[in-house]
């Protein structure tokens, strides 16, 4: 073993069907794709209710820039937070209906601070063996007890409650970035509020699509507790980049304090803010964006027929659609991209062995000729 066998170690990787391709697109991000000099109709992005390209978040880009300049030039703590920084979070904090928010560059970066800062050494951990990857980092990096319970399992966090050490956290996605659904929080909720625990909800995926005016799971849910810590990201179906965590006042601030990933960064560039609080009021008014990813949703179940079996429940944009073997997955891809259809097949260890799937992502911005096209090319294709 060498410190320089990359060569060795890549063709490992590549034995194992896991090596990873980049698409280069040369088109904004959207259902009308292009790579290669040829057309694609994408189902690959996360901009659910297509904001990304909407000419007032551009607009409020080109403007904010315009005001603020290009960059923040140092962190939040230092000199680097901004007029348009502290009205967006004052915007998030109103529209989730938590008392304050905290915004941050990126959604990993939120969660890098989040689990150290509420759990240290002898404290406990519990998490979703499906959480997302910042989450399962965020976890090992707090020096907390770290227990990773079956998915969903609401028997398994109460056991895991009882036997905890320290502070207690429970952490879970809001609604799963490889499989769609959405996690029991009313019942996690309770166990923690029993448990003098925490409850950190990652929503990357639910926030401007699950709950009124796409407030959320905790909005789908109708939940509120001093118990919640609220993980939002922005670079989804809000259409640009960052995240925020919104909590208790305390809660805020301590982070606010002691997280390591918020104080030595740079702030994001003010007119991201800028941008953000022109897609956050476009989320407050997109019912008709949302009643359109719900008939898209319908509408692809409807046309796949038969083959609609291997679309696992999802009530939201994600649509995984379960093949099991790696080489079996890429090959599926591979004959959609033939077609003019860009659909990502998803691979361990992003997934459990055995599970590999496509991973369509619907949006507003497709029509439903879209829709049709790909349930078409699907219904034609063996999986396996
Ligand atoms: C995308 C994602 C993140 C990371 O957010 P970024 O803003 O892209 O860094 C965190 N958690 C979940 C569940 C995600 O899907």
């Amino acid at each position: 073993m060498s410190a320089t066998d990359f060569r060795a170690r890549l063709a490992a990787l590549a034995e194992q069907d896991l090596l990873r391709r980049r698409t280069l697109l040369d088109a904004p991000c959207g259902p009308d794709a292009e790579v290669d000099g040829r057309p694609l109709l994408s189902f690959a992005g996360n901009d659910y209710l297509g904001l990304a390209n909407h000419p007032m978040v551009i607009e409020a880009l080109r403007a904010g820039a315009s005001r603020w300049g290009g960059g923040a030039g140092a962190s939040h703590l230092v000199s680097g937070h901004q007029r348009p920084h502290e009205e967006l979070e004052e915007a998030l904090a109103r529209f989730t209906g938590l008392p304050r928010a905290l915004f941050f560059s990126t959604g990993y970066m939120a969660n890098l601070a989040v689990l150290p800062a509420l759990a240290g050494r002898g404290d406990t951990v519990i998490a979703d063996r499906l959480n997302h990857a910042s989450l399962v980092d965020a976890a090992l990096l707090s020096r907390a007890t770290v227990r990773r319970y079956p998915h969903a399992d609401v028997a398994a966090v109460a056991r895991a409650l009882e036997a905890a050490e320290g502070r207690k956290v429970v952490v879970s996605d809001g609604v799963f970035s490889m499989d769609g659904d959405i996690a029991p929080l009313p019942e996690l909720l309770g166990l923690c509020e029993r448990h003098d625990a925490l409850l950190v909800v990652d929503d990357a995926h639910g926030f401007g699509v699950l709950g009124s005016q796409g407030r959320g799971v905790l909005s789908h849910f109708g939940l509120s507790s001093p118990h919640l810590v609220y993980v939002g990201t922005l670079g989804k179906a809000a259409g640009v980049a960052g995240a925020f965590v919104a909590g208790q006042p305390d809660a805020i601030e301590w982070l606010m304090q002691t997280g390591r990933s918020y104080r030595y960064t740079t702030a994001a560039p003010p007119a991201i803010a800028c941008a953000l609080l022109a897609s956050l009021a476009l989320i407050e008014q997109g019912d008709a964006l949302r009643a359109t990813l719900t008939a898209h949703r319908a509408r692809l179940r409807a046309a796949l027929g038969l083959h609609a079996r291997a679309l696992l429940a999802s009530e939201t944009a994600i649509q995984p659609y379960l093949v099991g073997g790696n080489a079996q997955v890429v090959e599926l891809a591979d004959r959609l991209r033939a077609r003019g259809l860009w659909v990502p097949g998803i691979r361990p260890p992003t997934v459990p062995a055995g599970t590999a799937r496509l991973r369509i992502s619907l949006s507003a911005a497709h029509r439903d000729e879209h829709i049709d096209l790909l349930a078409a090319a699907l219904s034609e294709m063996p999986r396996g």
